[in-house]
């Protein structure tokens, strides 16, 4: 399958990891909208958030979205994590992933 996250996971795209799990990984984003913007991206291919049915998996993606504000040392100020799903939600990886945004106060606009 053409997906970069997937390619990603199984070492066809070599690219700096922050955080790796069994059953994911986290990396900086290639195009960060904040000083500090990372993925949480699990290993198996779920397009979005709606094909994922695995409640432990999205838990681990929360537990790992913490440990990766903590290693970018954006956990004392504060982060945003998202999830954009579909067209409406400006998905644009159709590989489910977890974004976690820190290093400057987020708009009050969540759109
Ligand atoms: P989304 O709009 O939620 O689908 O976000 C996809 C994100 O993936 C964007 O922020 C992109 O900058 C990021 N992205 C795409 N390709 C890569 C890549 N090879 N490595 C890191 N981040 C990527
Ligand atoms: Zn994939």
């Amino acid at each position: 399958m053409d997906c970069i996250f997937c390619k990603i996971a199984l070492g066809e795209v070599d690219t700096e990891k922050i955080l790796e799990t069994e059953d994911l990984y986290a990396i900086n984003d290639i195009n960060p909208q904040a000083p500090a913007h990372a993925l949480v991206i699990p290993k198996a291919h779920f397009a979005t958030l709606l094909e994922c049915d695995d409640a432990s998996l999205l838990g681990e993606m929360l537990d790992a979205a913490k440990k990766v504000a903590e290693s970018l040392g954006i956990d004392e100020k504060g982060f945003r994590s998202v999830i954009n799903t579909g067209v409406d939600g400006g998905q644009v990886v159709a590989h489910l992933h977890l974004h976690v945004l820190g290093g400057r106060k987020m708009n009050d606009s969540m759109g």
